[in-house]
């Protein structure tokens, strides 16, 4: 009984045979539809060993994007993969894909990305991303590669043509800043020379009114002479003159010239100065010999304010670099104002020494009325006068007519002495008290064979002053 259940043989064969042709059925219809999913897909799907050439086993219908049949690489095999890669690319995959291999534990499942670029049977430039997994054989090695390949050169270019339009804006911004920049930089540069024409206008006006001053100044330093010495000619007209007057007369006459001539040649100088037309020599000078006829040219002044008169010329002090007339010119000036400054009977000295070993030093000393301090900042300026500090006999001004009888000049001496020592790169400073005196200290370099040129003027280009 148990057999008439049980099928027969034949019976089972055929149950058998319809199972396995609905498998195969089956199969082909799943190897159908597999085919025609990969063949529809936008890339091409392959499968390659990982020797040299990349030698295809598998090559989808997609590869007819890059104009060749899947044939080509799989049965003729008249192409390789290796041939399609771009030369340029063709090291660096394959560097790429042996550190994959390298560094991935054997059965690895994990998929890969390549971007590389292949050349298309046409010869055109495709850019391409390959995703990819390792097959390995039974032993774990990575024989082949399976994966899919998409062409991504609409969207490299698209990228490009991005980047390129990117640049193209930041090239165009930065050419926007330069110029938004740029007219800034016109902007400053106009408003810096409005502001320098305005500044200049001020110097102008400035230079003008220093003129008028200085005009009204002149004028006035010259008219009073000339006053005094129209006046004492006039005596001298008159019949009945005593000897002596007239001695007295013709000394007040010869004295008021002198003043008239020691302007006129400091303000010969001091334009000339001014213009840079004063030629100054470039020589070894001995400062005791400077100071040697500093002190005969003024010996008389001081004399006849008997005051006392010290000089230490410093001998054996190194040389100093310059102009011996000029330096003298400077000094005399310095001391002509201690002189004139300092009360009869008061003392004024001179002395030298070594400052550093660079430079020599001069100080010039006196006894006399001292200068304020808000004076102090300013003698060196051309006009400026500096207040009579406690004067009894004055308004304070040295201009008043006490003032200027006690003080003549017009605040040009230290003007005209500064710029001669600052032409031999010295300087000149000063210390005083108001009624106790003066100290001008005078620093200059002292000579050096290296640095310093040999003189090429023979002129000295200063007007000869008349206490040479
Ligand atoms: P000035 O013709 O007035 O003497 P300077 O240029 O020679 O002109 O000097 C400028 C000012 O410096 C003087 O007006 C005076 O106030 C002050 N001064 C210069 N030297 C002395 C000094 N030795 N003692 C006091 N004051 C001085």
């Amino acid at each position: 009984m148990h057999q008439d259940l049980t099928p027969d043989d034949n019976s089972l064969r055929d149950v058998g045979q319809i199972d396995q042709r609905q498998v195969e059925r089956r199969l082909q219809e799943r190897e159908r539809f597999l085919r025609t999913m990969i063949s529809n897909l936008p890339g091409i799907v392959y499968r390659c060993r990982t020797d040299e050439r990349w030698t295809s086993e598998f090559m989808s219908g997609g590869v007819e994007l890059i104009g060749y049949a899947p044939e080509d690489f799989t049965e003729t095999r008249r192409v390789a993969w290796d041939d399609v890669m771009h030369p340029e690319d063709r090291e660096r995959v394959r560097a790429e894909v042996r550190a994959l291999i390298e560094g991935s534990a054997p059965f690895n499942t994990t998929s890969f990305l390549l971007s590389y670029r292949l050349i298309a049977a046409s010869g055109e430039l495709k850019h391409i991303r390959d995703r990819f997994r390792f097959v390995y054989n039974g032993m774990g090695e990575a024989v082949a590669l399976e994966g899919v390949i998409t062409d991504v050169t609409e969207l490299m270019l698209a990228e490009e043509e991005r980047s390129r339009a990117e640049e193209e804006r930041v090239s165009l911004l930065a050419l926007e800043q330069r110029a938004r920049r740029e007219a800034e930089q016109e902007r400053e540069a106009a408003e810096a020379a409005t502001a320098e024409a305005e500044r200049a206008r001020a110097r102008a006006v400035r230079a003008n009114r220093a003129k008028d001053e200085f005009l009204q100044m002149v004028s006035h330093e010259f008219r009073t002479p000339l006053t005094t010495i129209k006046a004492a000619a006039r005596v001298l007209l008159h019949n009945g003159v005593s000897e002596e007057e007239r001695c007295e007369y013709l000394e007040t006459i010869a004295t008021e010239c002198d003043r008239q001539i020691d302007m006129i040649i400091n303000l010969l100088d001091i334009s000339r100065l001014e213009e840079g037309a004063v030629d100054l020599k470039h020589e070894r000078v001995a400062i005791a010999e400077v100071l040697c006829s500093c002190e005969r040219i003024e010996r008389h002044a001081t004399q006849a304010r008997r005051q006392e008169f010290n000089v230490e010329k410093g001998d054996g002090l190194p040389p100093v670099y310059g102009d011996a007339k000029a330096l003298r010119r400077a000094l005399c000036t310095i001391i002509e104002n201690c002189v004139k400054y300092t009360p009869e009977e008061g003392r004024i000295t001179v002395s030298a020494e070594l400052w550093s070993p660079e430079e020599v030093a001069v100080h010039v000393t006196d006894t006399g009325r001292g200068i304020l301090a808000e004076d102090l900042p300013h003698i060196f300026e051309k006009f400026y006068r500096g207040k009579v500090p406690n004067a009894p006999s004055t308004d304070g001004t040295p201009d008043d007519a006490a003032g200027r009888a006690e003080t003549p000049g017009v605040g040009l001496g230290l003007y005209l002495a500064e710029r001669l020592i600052r032409a031999h790169d010295g300087r000149i400073e000063v210390q005083s008290q108001p009624g106790r005196g003066s100290r001008f200290s005078i620093r200059l370099p002292v000579w050096n064979e290296a640095a310093h040129e040999p003189d090429r003027a023979d002129e000295y280009g200063f007007e000869e002053d008349t206490q040479s």
